[in-house]
């Protein structure tokens, strides 16, 4: 007799999340009672600037902000959208051309759904986020990694996604600043990859995200930016969480082609309407408002990525490459996988992340969440004092 499962089978695959799951766990040590220091979240530590705090709580008291907005999202504020995106991506559009999401993770899971048909290919530069692949499998598509090691600095090649091409190929995934390296494509290697995508007609999505946070004056040129005539084939996903210590707010949003939004606007309509009002009204406030607190956070993170950089690479074993945005270190770790403490012989970035958070108190996501093993993320979004403490704590323990 066949069974019915109880439950999705499509659902029941999804993984949980390992950067939250690793966070889960240092955050309930930390309950207990024990110092832990975690490099594991991704979010700033920073409150949200007070100007944007202001304009939600007047927004909340403002009974026009008690109702629904279309559910694409407020006029004014997809106006703001278009204004930041021909500021910051280089490219032209309309406000029918945005769409407001529920953060940068329903952008990145609706654009899927939007654009593959079953069997289709997504090329994903690894190490990835660890959401895509799961967004990329519940639209019935494949994801397809190509990997750069840290001897590439984590960058893929024009020939890697020439190898990996198939007549399936449908999207690639561009990803700078990356999560999780902190990698940044120059404007040279940018341009290389949007002809190539250009050129073989494949849709780009460009999660950008990280735009505002780039260090040593590079700038992540975005890659509709560098080849304009792909700006019909290419969804940019962006929010306010990271640029303005917002993500508990959930905004993000879409740019793309106006059929493209259209139909996510129709999908979102039956999903999940719009983002709630207040925080629209809030990330009005970011995007038109003064840039100096953000700009301060940015340079926050600039001191701390020297600082961790440098306080791991004294560890032999960790080869840190410099990143040049985001707010992690992607170091590679595989010399120290085989090796004793205390009498556990880690064989796997899995197996020394539990390691270290045993041993040492100190917490970091392993690689096996963003592709292979041997590399460790840290997020250098916490204190200074802290940053400083944790990497001392893993100097002590693998000296
Ligand atoms: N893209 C990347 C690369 C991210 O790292 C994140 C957050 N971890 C997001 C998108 C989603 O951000 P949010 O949903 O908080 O706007």
């Amino acid at each position: 007799m066949t069974q019915t499962p109880r439950l999705s089978q499509k659902i029941s695959a999804i993984a949980e999340s390992a950067t939250l799951k690793v966070d889960a766990k240092a955050k309930a040590l930390q309950a207990q009672g024990r110092p832990v220091i975690s490099y594991a979240a991704g979010e700033p530590d920073f409150p949200t600037p007070q100007h944007i705090v202001e304009a939600a709580i007047e927004a909340a008291r403002d009974p026009k902000s008690h109702r629904y907005t279309p559910a694409a999202g407020l006029p004014d504020l997809r106006e703001a959208i278009a204004e930041k995106t021909l500021r910051d991506s280089g490219v032209q559009v309309g406000a029918n051309q945005v769409i407001v999401t529920n953060g940068g993770k329903q952008s990145v899971y609706e654009a899927f759904q939007v654009l593959l048909n079953p069997g289709d290919e997504v090329i994903v530069p690894t190490p990835f986020w660890t959401t895509y692949p799961e967004a990329i499998t519940l639209a019935d598509g494949v994801p397809v990694d190509v990997f750069a090691d840290a001897s590439q600095n984590y960058q893929v090649t024009v020939e890697q996604l020439e190898a990996a091409r198939t007549e399936r190929t449908k999207v690639l995934l561009f990803v700078s600043p990356s999560n999780p390296t902190g990698s940044v494509y120059s404007p040279e290697q940018t341009k290389a990859i949007g002809e190539w995508a250009l050129e073989h007609g494949i849709w780009v999505i460009t999660d950008e995200i990280y735009q505002n946070l780039t260090y040593d004056s590079v700038k992540a040129i975005s890659i509709v930016e560098a080849v304009p005539e792909l700006a019909g084939q290419t969804l940019l996903v962006n929010g306010v969480a990271k640029t303005y210590a917002m993500t508990g707010w959930r905004v993000g949003w879409t740019v793309g082609p106006a059929d493209a939004i259209k139909a996510l606007g129709n999908l979102q309509s039956h999903l999940s309407g719009n983002v709630n009002n207040i925080a629209q009204r809030a990330a009005i406030a970011a995007l038109t408002g003064p840039q100096d607190e953000a700009e301060q956070m940015r340079q926050a993170f600039d001191r701390r990525r020297k600082l961790i950089v440098s306080e791991l690479n004294k560890i032999d074993g960790f080869q840190t490459p410099t990143p040049q945005g985001a707010f992690y270190v992607y170091p590679d770790v595989t010399a120290l996988l085989g090796r004793s403490w205390g009498g556990v012989t880690p064989t796997t970035t899995l197996e020394l992340a539990d390691l270290m958070l045993d041993q040492a108190e100190v917490a970091a996501v392993p690689g096996e969440a963003f592709g292979p093993s041997g590399y460790l993320r840290f997020s250098y979004a916490l204190g200074d004092d802290s940053l400083l403490e944790g990497a001392q704590r893993l100097q002590r323990l693998f000296a």
